[in-house]
């Protein structure tokens, strides 16, 4: 239970920053603040602090207006501080991490009386590599076999060493903190990975570098924070190499998820797998070609010598199963000749997720021979990174074995990957549980046919809840918009949510009655293509001339076709998405409402969730269809075959859903603050027709309605 001591340090925090910033005290956002210090103070912990209870998370969706960042903040600070855990707060955009970095926390320094210490968390390919800068700018000798590898033998290799000198300089002043987002100016792709490394080909407390490495400088000082600010991707890349490798243990850690729709989606891409066979021939033959500079440099070592010596008859062995794999995907693909005059892409999705049987021999092979290799090169590192140890004795000397790792690693993580991939194609999914999808991509690259085999798990659930629901302190999953058609269940299926865990969908401050939903007459099936088409194009050509639109589409298509048939007049106040940066579409769009004119604006998809354009900016979204996703993509079609196999509707259980969840997020574009007004319109029929337009419209807010018979 949450002791008195805290709960008047929350409340007198939150007192004082209304009153120092003339808030209106909000009820949803103090039922926010409730909710998460119930759940946070709840926690019970042994006395080493390991939880004890497992009712340690809850999920609120508090919508626009909530003033959710300072709810979160103020509720789970002081009770994080209290349990001696740290305060991770987790966005999926760019702008809401900047937001909590450069407005909310040092507001709520300055203004609530708390005293706390915070930081933001970027991954270690953020920064760059002090021994990788040291060597460039010839502290060191390069190797050249690394070059190779890395394809970067820049053309004018001076230009990148007069960047490399200019980072030392800034570097060693204290005028630069070693990060590529704080340097003046942008660094190309090319260069940026030359100056870096991973977590295996990075030497840690052995680096001659270690006390002035840049990445370790920045953990030093997370470990001094109380709140650290970091985003779902590096969360994610954090917990697939164990936690705790660059953020604290997630045992140690209290999560706040924002905008926390987002996490299934982006677990599930940390938790895929790609290998193109082009690629990996290519990495394989620069393996062979450097096996003579290799034994130059460490055959002195005999174990590194027999190791070495296994390499050439497992570099000889998967040449030809590289080449079966090949044809064999081209053949399963019906390409057997290679793609066709007029094809740049070809994907071919396996059935239920089943690779053939040919082709799941193949992959075992290809799985001893990858394992292989990489217990190989993973022993050769140990024993580089031992060599680095002044108190080990391997019979390598430390500059072989500095300038060697960094190559050795770094193909030791290529045959991982490439290994997990094979991995996951070699095995039969269990009946009872959901596949993983599989599936082929056929394309050029610098004209030559490539492929690439992928392999992902439909659901990031079971790992989400194994890898950190279950062992996180405490968290927090919070967004605008996390229940579909009214219910949280599809969240805790996509996210592996127990239902133990406290769920709450808080009040509205906004008066929802201001504005209308309406569905008109002229609203069409489009399943008539031409006629829905033929729809939005007069109710668009009628709008008045002032009004300030947005005009959702799914299809660029039919955004560009609706565009073009429009009387020029009105052509003239569209600004349409793809046409200009969004951030110019958006300016063009305030300044022309701000002298009084109309300014219609078409959207995609992200339009309909990442737009703020409050008050007269926006009066009127028109939704030209129901936000339904086409399963296309191998992950989502596998899942809704896997639903169909089982007894399940796909489209009830999957895309109804999904599309509530869009459908609230495109009317949230109208209402923003308070005093809002204006129109939805809605021009898609089929949300009066089907049996599931009901449910949509009784997932929306109250919105006063005008829906034609
Ligand atoms: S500790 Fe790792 S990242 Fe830092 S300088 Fe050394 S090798 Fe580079």
């Amino acid at each position: 239970m949450l002791d008195d001591a805290l709960k008047s340090e929350i409340q007198a925090a939150y007192r004082r920053v209304v009153e120092q910033l003339s808030l209106t005290p909000r009820y949803g956002q103090r039922l926010m603040m409730a909710e998460i210090a119930r759940t946070l103070g709840g926690i019970s912990m042994d006395s080493d602090g390991k939880r004890q209870n497992d009712t340690h998370v809850c999920v609120l969706e508090a919508g626009t207006g909530t003033g959710k960042t300072l709810a979160y903040l103020l509720a789970a600070l002081p009770i994080a501080k209290a349990q001696g855990k740290r305060l991770i707060v987790s966005t999926a955009t760019i702008a809401l991490q900047e937001q909590v970095l450069n407005q909310d926390l040092p507001m709520l320094a300055k203004e609530s009386g708390l005293s706390f210490r915070y930081s933001l968390a970027k991954g270690r390919g953020r920064y760059v590599c002090v021994a990788r800068l040291d060597q460039v700018t010839g502290g060191a000798e390069p190797n050249p076999a690394m070059s190779l590898f890395e394809q970067d033998l820049a053309a004018d290799n001076s230009e990148f060493e007069a960047l490399a000198t200019r980072m030392v300089d800034a570097y060693g002043k204290g005028e630069w903190q070693g990060d590529r987002d704080s340097w003046p100016e942008s660094i190309d792709a090319q260069s940026w990975r030359r100056l870096t490394v991973d977590h295996r080909q990075c030497t840690n407390r052995r680096c001659g570098h270690f006390a002035a490495c840049a990445f370790f400088r920045a953990r030093r000082d997370l470990e001094e924070a109380d709140v650290i600010v970091a985003n779902h991707d590096l969360v994610l890349a954090d917990l697939s190499l164990g936690g705790g490798a660059i953020l604290p243990e997630p045992e140690e850690a209290i999560f706040i998820f924002d905008e926390g729709h987002h996490l299934p989606d982006k677990a599930l891409s940390h938790f895929a797998h790609r290998f193109a066979v082009h690629a990996c021939l290519g990495w394989l033959k620069t393996l062979k070609n450097s096996l003579t500079e290799l034994n130059q440099a460490l055959a002195a070592q005999t174990t590194v010598a027999r190791l070495l010596a296994t390499l050439p008859d497992t570099l000889q062995a998967l040449e030809p199963l590289l080449g079966d794999v090949f044809q064999t995907g081209f053949q399963l693909a019906g390409r057997p000749d290679g793609l066709h005059d007029d094809e740049t892409f070809q994907q071919v999705r396996f059935e239920g997720g089943k690779a053939p049987d040919g082709l799941r021999e193949q992959a075992t092979q290809l799985v001893k021979v990858f394992a292989n290799l990489a217990r190989t090169l993973e022993s050769i590192s140990d024993i580089l990174r031992e060599s680095l140890d002044p108190d080990k004795q391997t019979g390598l000397a430390r500059e072989q074995a500095e300038a060697w790792l960094p190559l050795v690693a770094l193909v030791h993580g290529r045959a991982d990957e490439a290994h997990a991939l094979w991995v996951a194609f070699s095995k039969v999914d269990p009946p009872k549980s959901p596949p993983s999808a599989r599936w082929i991509s056929l394309s050029r690259v610098n004209g030559e046919p490539d492929i690439e085999f992928s392999a992902s798990p439909v659901s990031a659930a079971e790992t989400l809840a194994k890898t950190l629901w279950g062992r996180c302190h405490g968290a927090v999953v919070t967004s605008a918009t996390l229940t579909a058609l009214g219910r949280f269940e599809r969240l805790q299926e996509r996210a592996g949510l127990a239902s133990r865990y406290r769920y709450q969908a808080l009040p509205s401050p906004f008066d929802y009655a201001n504005a209308v939903l309406s569905v008109p007459q002229a609203a069409a099936d489009p399943g008539n293509r031409d006629v829905h088409e033929q729809a939005i194009v007069e109710f668009v050509a009628a709008l008045g001339k002032d009004e300030a639109t947005l005009v959702l589409f799914s299809s660029r298509a039919q955004l560009r076709a609706v565009e073009k048939a429009l009387p020029e007049r009105v052509k003239q106040r569209v600004l349409a998405q793809d046409a200009l940066p969004k951030r110019e579409l958006l300016e063009r769009h305030r300044e022309a409402v701000d002298v009084g004119k109309g300014s219609i604006i078409f959207g995609l998809a992200s339009f309909a969730e990442g737009i703020d354009l409050p008050g007269d900016y926006l009066t009127h979204v028109i939704i030209t269809r129901l936000p339904f996703a086409v399963p296309d993509d191998p992950v989502g079609a596998t899942l809704a075959e896997w639903i169909e196999s089982q007894g399940g509707n796909a489209f009830m259980q999957i895309s109804v859903p999904d599309a509530s969840i869009k459908l609230v997020q495109a009317c949230g574009r109208l209402i923003r603050k308070e005093n809002d007004r204006g129109r939805i319109t809605l021009l898609d029929r089929r949300v009066l027709t089907r049996r599931y337009g009901k449910a949509l419209l009784d997932a929306l807010p109250p919105f006063r309605r005008e829906i034609a018979g």
